[in-house]
């Protein structure tokens, strides 16, 4: 049908629910299926829509481990290019004996190492010891730490450390996890901070959110309980690799492997995950 120039289009050519006219070419009305309408919901990304994967993580889901050798060559292979990424990794808590690193790691409790780093200079100055931290009122030194967040918690916790420290042990931080988790405010990723980068004992693995997120996406554990995560760990990485392996995924996690967004197209293990949320 040719339409009248200044002819209006009558009602029964408006479009209807499923069809709507359009003027085709030469001014020929023309009806096309409207197209469907999808709801609001299934509009937004992640609403039970499948994602799509990535050609990366299609291409490292195809060498996927499927046996145990296989699974302990990926490992090392992991290791390798984390040592190579992060040769000289270390504890990034500034401390000066194994008594300044567990006050730093109770202070580095949901607060920033550099944070920490700026506060203990001037603490360590005014409490050398642990006698001194133990001689303190919790509310006094509170007001040292205060800028650390959580401070009055974290003060108690230091100063029935020192105590403990100074009533039990001599003074001297203890050398065994058993002993390390009887001292108020440690629990076992401090413990295993103190055993591993002042004492180089390596009882365990630390387990922060770094590495909580990290072993996750390498497929390392599918636990979500640092105990358990720890576990998984052990048992597929070296003893002698425990300490420095924690160190590395840690810087790992600030540099590439962060919470979000993922920086993977940088990342040198690319071709060996296959983490759901990569992002090359
Ligand atoms: S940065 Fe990306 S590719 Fe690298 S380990 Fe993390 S998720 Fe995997």
């Amino acid at each position: 049908m040719v339409i009248q120039p200044g002819k209006k289009l009558r009602q029964r050519m408006r479009p209807t629910e499923r069809m709507r006219t359009r003027f085709g070419e030469n001014g020929i009305i023309v009806k096309v299926k409207a197209p469907k309408k999808r709801p609001a919901e299934s509009r937004q990304r992640g609403s039970g829509q499948k994602k799509t994967r990535t050609h990366a993580q299609v291409q490292a889901y195809g060498k996927r481990p499927k046996t145990a050798a296989e699974r302990k060559v990926r490992v090392a292979e992991i290791l390798g290019l984390l040592a190579k990424m992060y040769p000289d990794a270390v504890c990034a808590l500034h401390h000066s004996n194994p008594w300044e690193l567990l006050v730093a790691t109770i202070l580095s409790a949901q607060c920033t190492d550099k944070r920490v780093n700026e506060v203990t200079p001037g603490l360590f100055a005014k409490y050398p010891t642990p006698q001194d931290f133990a001689a303190v009122a919790p509310e006094v030194l509170a007001q040292d730490i205060r800028s650390t967040g959580f401070f009055n918690n974290k003060a108690k916790s230091i100063v029935g450390a020192a105590k403990k420290v100074v009533s039990e042990f001599g003074g001297q931080v203890p050398r065994t996890m058993e002993e390390l988790l009887t001292i108020p405010g440690a629990a076992r990723k401090t413990a295993n901070v103190v055993l591993g980068t002042a004492y180089n004992i390596a009882t365990g693995v630390v387990v922060d959110t770094h590495v909580q997120r990290i072993s996750a996406r390498l497929d390392f554990t599918k636990e979500t309980d640092p105990v358990k995560i720890e576990q998984d760990l052990i048992k597929i990485i070296p003893q002698d690799r425990w300490i420095v392996f924690a160190h590395r995924i840690i810087l790992h996690g600030r540099a590439l492997c962060v919470a979000r967004n993922p920086k993977c197209a940088e990342c040198a293990i690319n071709p060996l995950c296959y983490a759901k949320d990569k992002t090359a």
